[in-house]
């Protein structure tokens, strides 16, 4: 069990970032309208998420550190149709496995609730204490335990980076939950919460940026598309600006991105790239979400549908600019 914990852990946590990642989607889950997210030294000190989501269950709480102890799926069937962002029951274990974590949750506003400590992936401590409706966990010294991979973090710049990278794509991905990112100290990202993802763009990628944004909207029997593209002048380097979010969850999707691409170099020299964020919603059947463990490449069964939808939409919005 322990050990394969730890194998699981190379899996799931490859980095700081991960760690934020499964923390916040689990916060995301729990139905949360407040995350903030407090980093040192890039996260390999320490990351702790604070939310104020449903909270959990005594009796749940040592179990969310066992393997493929979800909450979230019931059935077999459940799998076709994932509407949370977790489901694998695995995230919680494979972090206790790699750091020193520390969970303090509340399903009411009692002010009761319990502290629980993992150590290496052994429970530490279990006990009453004080605390908020919500969840507050903190990952300390993480990969204290397993040196060899260690000694593969990059520079706290570099994994600060993808810990930042990551928080905005889930704001982007969710307007109306207010977040917040700081780094020893340094507030990064704040967020409203109000569901104006233009407020949000602005808040991501500057308020010069947020000015100069298209809306995009279309629908489709099987696609409600909408979102923004930056205009014409605004063009960049390179494809980073680019996030597309299914159902609420940020993916990475070369289909959808290169639909994005086609249709912006029609009219567009092929080494520019916009901003772009689209909000895709289809029924989830539509959707296969596990294929990886890190859940963030998709496939889609209507495939060629999406794509000329995507396609067409770019070249519209941008169109009406050049004439
Ligand atoms: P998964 O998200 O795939 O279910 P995790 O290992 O990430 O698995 O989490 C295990 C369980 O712990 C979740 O199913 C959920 O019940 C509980 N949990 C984890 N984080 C939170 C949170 N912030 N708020 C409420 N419940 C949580
Ligand atoms: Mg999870």
């Amino acid at each position: 069990e322990h050990i394969a914990n730890q194998i699981a852990a190379g899996e799931v946590v490859e980095r700081p970032a991960s760690v934020v990642k499964e923390l916040v989607e689990n916060s995301i889950d729990a139905g949360s309208s407040r995350i903030d997210v407090i980093v040192e030294e890039g996260g390999l000190q320490l990351i702790r998420v604070t939310d104020n989501g449903a909270g959990i269950e005594g009796e749940d709480c040592e179990m969310a550190f066992f393997r493929h102890a979800t909450s979230k799926i019931n059935s077999g069937k459940d799998l076709f149709s994932i509407r949370t962002l977790g489901f694998r029951g695995e995230a919680l274990p494979s972090i206790a496995a790699v750091s020193k974590t520390e969970v303090i949750t509340a399903t009411d506003g009692s002010g009761l609730g319990r502290k629980l400590a993992v150590e290496g992936g052994h429970v530490a401590a279990h006990e009453e204490a004080a605390a908020r409706k919500g969840t507050d966990i903190s990952v300390k010294e993480l990969f204290y335990n397993t040196p060899a991979r260690l000694k593969y973090m990059k520079t706290i710049q570099t994994e600060l980076g993808h810990i930042s990278d990551y928080m905005y794509r889930l704001s982007l991905a969710h307007p109306d939950i207010a977040f917040t990112l700081k780094h020893n100290g340094n507030t990064l990202l704040q967020t409203l919460g109000k569901g104006d993802l233009l407020q949000v763009i602005a808040g991501v990628y500057g308020s010069a940026v947020g000015k100069q944004m298209l809306p995009v909207e279309e629908e489709s029997l099987d696609y409600k598309i909408n979102g923004y593209i930056s205009r014409p002048e605004l063009n960049r380097a390179n494809r980073s600006a680019i996030s597309i979010i299914i159902n609420g969850r940020y993916v990475r999707s070369f289909a959808v991105q290169h639909a994005i691409m086609n249709g912006y170099h029609t009219l567009l020299p092929i080494n520019r790239f916009p901003v772009v964020i689209l909000h895709i919603e289809m029924d989830p059947s539509l959707v296969d979400v596990n294929v990886h463990p890190s859940k963030l490449e998709v496939r889609f069964s209507k495939e060629p549908e999406l794509i000329r939808m995507v396609e067409d939409l770019i070249k519209q919005a941008l169109g009406q600019q050049v004439l």
